[in-house]
């Protein structure tokens, strides 16, 4: 059992309630640790010390900045086993994949270090002889960032690096069921040195927490990564104060298969991306066209990979998917299945709990063929280990079908030849496309969605302008 404590202006704290919840490992069903149960008070306090520390941080030279966090990169990556054991207890991934997120998430902080030096500006010739318009960045201010369960570290590390990065202070609320592994990236911010207040982590249930933030004008930006019913309730809260707003936030993705596509690899990676964290993840391939020459053998090949994986407890090291998170999620799965099958579609396999794991909340990795467009599975956001593969005929049809949803995060296409590459990439309405690979993200490259899934960028060379504001200085020098 750990018990944990927030973050709060550099000193590790209760709740001023005194209260706690418990967190649960989706794998044992077992009480791990607990967790401090903010209250409004608490919330006040960290914005309280933000504030604060942002008029001291905002002006610590770059160079520092960026010493302080190639510091806090470091302590991740040296306490990558600790962190990673957090993560798979908490949230149930396998214990890989989450050493794969906190290395992920040690070269976010590292990105970041070389970023905080490179905000640069731009002059502009001016009309006259004797002016010029000078254009620079500053930081935001504020920053409160809320985040999902499902990369507990990386998509707090994909806030709090850049903001801490461009002079920003942040406050952190994680996810209620993954508060240990969020901590301990807080911890390691605070042990490299980071000053009081520049990083606050608040813990507990969103409304207490988030309603105060979102009311609160000192707090000049959001980034939120979750669903889009949570990110249009932000979005409005937001606009009473006009904060900036990074919204990551759910998706549907396609993936098109391709007639000349190698269908081994492409069946392979695809099981491979959709049941990685069980399929709770934003990018997560879910729609699959397959080019109806190649149906049959993309079919066979991705119910002969997931027959093969083991499902268990993530700290085993020869399992390959973990639980979903809670009951609520593994309900919601259930019935998605169960719906899309009584609206006709076919089962290829799973569709039910696993009948050898009794505790924990298993489903078993499932494969849907023949789902009509409109069937709720091709509607509604799965977020688990669910994968529908239909076929299609044409190109002009399949793109139609593929952009139909309001979701526009991450799409997929498999062929081998360039030229349709380059049209599959150019048609679908996606933030990120991936052609013959399933990686949608890196510390390098910029992540976020269009339509419904968001505004915004995360990482790359974008990543930091979203906690900057540009400052317009004409200059007449006479
Ligand atoms: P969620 O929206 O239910 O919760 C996300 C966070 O918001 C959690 O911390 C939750 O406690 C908090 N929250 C819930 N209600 C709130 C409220 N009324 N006010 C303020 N905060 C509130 O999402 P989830 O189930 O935790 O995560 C799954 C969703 O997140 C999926 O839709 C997935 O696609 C999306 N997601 C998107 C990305 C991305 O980068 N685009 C990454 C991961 C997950």
């Amino acid at each position: 059992m750990t018990k944990h404590k927030m973050l709060i202006d550099g000193k590790l704290v209760e709740s001023s309630s005194g209260k706690v919840y418990n967190v649960i490992n989706p794998a044992t069903e077992e009480v791990i640790g607990s967790a401090p149960q903010a209250t409004t008070a608490d919330g006040q306090a960290a914005i309280n010390a933000a504030f604060v520390a942002f008029n001291e941080w905002k002006n610590v030279d770059p160079w520092e900045r960026s010493r302080l966090l190639r510091k806090v990169s470091l302590l991740i990556a040296e306490r990558a086993d600790e962190i990673a054991k957090y993560i798979t207890e908490e949230i149930g991934k396998p214990f890989a994949e989450s050493k794969g997120e906190v290395n992920a998430t040690s070269e976010v902080f590292d990105w970041y270090a070389d970023e905080a030096r490179r905000i640069y500006g731009t002059i502009i010739p001016g009309r006259t002889e004797n002016s010029r318009h000078q254009v620079t960045f500053e930081p935001v201010g504020v920053v409160a960032a809320f985040t999902a369960w499902n990369f507990p570290v990386l998509l707090m590390a994909r806030k709090i690096a850049p903001a801490v990065a461009a002079g920003c202070t942040i406050v952190c609320r994680p996810s209620e069921e993954s508060p240990g592994a969020t901590l301990a990236i807080a911890q390691c911010c605070m042990e490299a040195g980071l000053p009081a207040g520049v990083v606050n982590v608040v813990t507990g249930m969103p409304q207490l927490i988030t309603d105060c933030v979102m009311a609160d004008e000192r707090v000049r930006k959001i980034s939120f990564t979750g669903s889009i019913p949570v990110g249009k309730h932000l979005l409005r809260q937001s606009a009473e104060t006009v904060k900036r707003i990074t919204m990551e936030l759910g998706g549907h993705a396609p993936v098109i298969v391709h007639a000349d596509a190698d269908v081994q690899m492409a069946a392979q990676s695809c099981m491979q991306a959709k049941f990685r964290n069980a399929g709770q993840v934003c990018a997560s391939p879910t729609r699959f066209y397959v080019h109806k020459s190649i149906l049959d053998e993309f079919l066979q090949t991705a119910r002969d990979t997931v027959n093969s994986m083991l499902l268990g407890n993530g700290l085993d090291p020869k399992v390959e998917m973990g639980p979903l998170i809670n009951p609520r999620r593994l309900k919601a799965v259930s019935d998605l299945v169960d719906k899309s099958v009584e609206e006709g579609a076919e089962l290829i396999c799973g569709g039910k709990r696993p009948e050898a794991i009794e505790v924990g909340y298993f489903y078993e990795p499932t494969i849907i063929a023949h789902a009509k467009d409109d069937a709720s599975l091709m509607l509604e956001e799965p977020f688990g280990p669910v994968a529908v593969v239909t076929a299609f005929s044409d190109f002009d049809e399949v793109i139609e079908r593929a952009n139909a949803l309001e979701f526009g995060l991450c799409a997929y296409t498999f062929t081998q030849s360039l030229e349709l590459a380059n049209k599959t990439s150019s048609a679908l309405e996606a933030g990120v496309i991936g052609v013959n690979t399933m990686i949608a993200s890196s510390a390098e490259t910029p992540f976020g969605g269009t339509k419904q899934s968001g505004w915004g960028r995360e990482g790359g060379f974008l990543g930091i302008k979203e906690y900057l504001n540009a400052k317009y200085v004409h200059l007449s020098l006479v």
